[in-house]
């Protein structure tokens, strides 16, 4: 099982106060992330400068509007809500949207209440986060923030028929 990124350490020194995300090291950038898995739902675009054949990974224009559905990578374990092969993700699943400190530019292509969007938008980490609840998912999961209990796998749907699948939940948010 991977180890909690929230240790007593990181929690204690609030370091997402004062340190910004270019300047994080290894540990307090993988702190950052929620878990929420909202990011590891299938969505569309909708932009003209979008042509034929190109990859899903590649990054649409940021007035292109995003839409959510409710399903899933095939890797997410979604009772946790965490990817079952982390390491390889990228190997695995091409199309995952790995967020660096280089691609900060294009962080509108994560969901609102992603906490590296938040705090690239100077919202700060919201309350529900689990660095502020003593690195449980706890609150996160029970104010419907992350995608537990509301999702289907893609290996059980026909992604074809993904309009069927939109949802909005992906795009709010609670502070
Ligand atoms: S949406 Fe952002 S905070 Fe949530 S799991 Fe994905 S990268 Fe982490
Ligand atoms: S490979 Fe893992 S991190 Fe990437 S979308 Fe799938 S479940 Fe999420």
């Amino acid at each position: 099982m991977k180890k909690s990124p929230y240790t007593a350490a990181l929690m204690s020194s609030q370091y997402w106060l004062t340190t910004s995300l270019e300047e994080l090291n290894k540990a307090q950038w993988e702190a950052i992330c929620d878990g929420c898995a909202r990011c590891c739902l299938h969505k569309f675009i909708e932009d003209d400068s979008i042509e034929e054949g190109m990859e899903s990974t590649d990054v649409p224009s940021e007035d292109g509007a995003i839409h959510y559905t409710n399903i899933a990578c095939h890797l997410l374990n979604q009772k946790t809500c965490a990817c079952t092969s982390y390491e390889k993700r990228s190997e695995l699943v091409p199309q995952c949207v790995t967020l660096t400190k280089e691609n900060l530019e294009h962080i509108f292509f994560m969901p609102p209440s992603c906490s590296y969007r938040r705090l690239h938008e100077g919202k700060g980490l919201a309350s529900w986060h689990p660095l502020l609840n003593k690195g449980k998912k706890t609150k996160m999961h029970e104010l419907g923030i992350s995608v537990r209990n509301k999702v289907v796998s893609e290996a059980n749907v026909d992604i074809n028929e993904f309009e069927d699948y939109i949802v909005t939940w992906p795009l709010s948010e609670i502070d």
